[in-house]
């Protein structure tokens, strides 16, 4: 499966001049929603995913929201469960009565892994239940092997988004205008 032309066939990967909620800019933006939206599609991510894991869990855990949908169709591929993670209070945490067994197996699955920061947020809630951390994946790895998570961590998809301090920004040089992605529909 070619992961980076389901992305472009759902208009997923757009190209531009685009201001990042960190302030940066970029000529990329990636929108996994846009792909994940369609069942079919998420459907053979999971199983590219579940295809591609090292380990049999016991069950998949992603955070909300970018990991629930692929978790679930990874969770589907591999016949376990899925449970996720939400934000409480600025913190990673389970709700909804979902609980872990100490010794579980637990792979974790996101869209996007840029930094690892938030993989590594639900590392911890895995390990302050007891259970294991078995492995990690995502759909995309922007992470450009820098994320280092300390557990097997396999992705569909390796890519490198260029991200400038606008100051460096070739494109704010070129005098074409940096826009906010989805900005459109946020402003309603
Ligand atoms: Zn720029």
């Amino acid at each position: 499966m070619n992961v980076e032309q389901l992305f472009v066939e759902n208009g997923a990967l757009l190209k531009g001049h685009f201001l990042l909620s960190s302030g940066l800019h970029s000529d990329r933006y990636l929108q996994c929603a846009l792909v994940l939206a369609q069942p079919g599609a998420a459907e053979k991510l999971g199983k590219a995913i579940a295809e591609k894991s090292s380990v049999k869990p016991d069950l998949v855990l992603s955070p909300a929201m970018g990991g629930l949908m692929i978790g679930h169709e990874v969770a589907r591929a591999l016949g376990v469960r899925h449970y996720f993670t939400e934000r409480a209070e600025g913190s990673m945490v389970l709700r909804r009565g979902f609980s872990l067994k100490p010794g579980e197996k637990v792979i974790v699955v996101e869209d996007v892994v840029t930094t690892g920061k938030s993989t590594k947020e639900v590392f911890e809630v895995i390990k302050a239940a007891g259970a294991t951390v078995a492995a990690a994946a995502s759909i995309v790895d922007r992470s450009e092997g820098k994320s280092n998570l300390g557990v097997p961590y396999a992705a569909l998809w390796a890519v490198s988004v260029p991200a400038w301090k606008p100051e460096d920004c070739p494109l704010c040089k070129t005098g074409v205008p940096a826009v906010k992605p989805g900005s459109r529909t946020e402003k309603k």
